[in-house]
C-alpha cells in the first residue's frame, strides 16, 4: 500500500529533522500513472513532481478534480514553457539560467501571470546535470530579480552529487545550503531523493523530492 509507503517516509523524514523544521514533502510521480497519484492523494498527499510537461499535462487533466499541488522538477525547453504555464505548477524547481528566466519571464508577461520558482545548481559541477554553478549562483539569482519581474524566486534546487561517496553528496548539499542561507527572502532548499533525503535534511533542506521509494509495491 502505497499509504505505508508515505507513513514510512514521514516518519524517517521526522527522525532526521531534529531542528524540528516545516519540512515539505513533493512526490515525484514520473514513473507512475495518474491511479497511484489518486491513491497517494487519498492518504494525504497533495504534492506531487513531474519532470516532462507532456506527462504534467497528462495527469494534471486526467486528475483535475483532486486540485493537486504540481511542481515542475525536469529540463525544460523554450517551445514547453507556454504550456507548462498554462498548467499553473505551483512551483518550477529547475530554472537552469538568466536566459531561461528571461524566455520564462517574456511568456509570463503575455499572459499577465507570475511563476513561483527556484535557482538550480549543478552543486558538484556534474556536465550530465543542468543548472547555475556554485560560483554564479548568487549573482544569476539577483540578476533573475533585478530582470525578471514576473519570475518569483523563492530559493535553490539542487541534486546531490552522483556518487557512491556518502561524503561527497554531502559537501554538494553543504555547497547549497550556504548559498540559500545568504539569499535574502529565500524560503525553500529543495534537494534530498530516494537515496538521500535524510542526508539533505541534516544539510538543511526544507523540500524533498522523492519518487521511486514512495512508489515502490
Ligand atoms: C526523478 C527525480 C527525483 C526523484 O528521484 P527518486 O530517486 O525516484 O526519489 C527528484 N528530483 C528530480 C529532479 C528527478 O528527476
Amino acid at each position: 500500500m502505497l499509504k505505508d509507503n508515505l507513513e514510512n517516509i514521514m516518519q524517517k523524514i521526522s527522525q532526521a529533522n531534529t531542528q524540528h523544521k516545516t519540512i515539505h514533502l513533493v512526490a515525484v510521480s514520473k514513473s507512475v500513472q495518474s491511479e497511484a497519484i489518486e491513491e497517494l492523494c487519498q492518504a494525504g498527499q497533495v504534492d506531487f513532481g513531474e519532470n516532462r510537461v507532456q506527462a504534467l499535462k497528462q495527469k494534471h487533466d486526467e486528475l483535475k478534480y483532486l486540485n493537486l499541488n504540481w511542481h515542475f522538477i525536469g529540463r525544460l525547453q523554450n517551445n514547453k514553457i507556454n504550456q507548462l504555464i498554462d498548467l499553473n505548477p505551483v512551483l518550477w524547481h529547475s530554472c537552469d539560467s538568466l536566459e531561461r528566466a528571461i524566455e520564462f519571464d517574456k511568456r509570463l508577461e503575455k499572459k499577465s501571470k507570475t511563476q513561483d520558482t527556484l535557482l538550480q545548481i549543478n552543486s558538484a559541477n556534474e556536465d550530465a546535470k543542468q543548472g547555475v554553478s556554485l560560483n554564479s549562483a548568487i549573482d544569476i539569482y539577483q540578476q533573475i530579480n533585478e530582470t525578471c519581474k514576473n519570475i518569483k524566486l523563492k530559493g535553490v534546487m539542487s541534486i546531490g552529487a552522483f556518487s557512491d561517496d556518502e561524503k561527497q553528496i554531502q559537501k554538494s548539499f553543504e555547497a547549497t545550503y550556504k548559498i540559500f542561507e545568504s539569499l535574502k527572502d529565500a524560503k525553500f532548499c529543495s534537494m534530498g531523493m530516494s537515496s538521500d533525503f535524510e542526508l539533505a535534511i541534516k544539510c538543511g533542506a526544507n523540500m524533498l523530492r522523492v519518487g521511486s521509494i514512495l512508489f515502490s509495491h
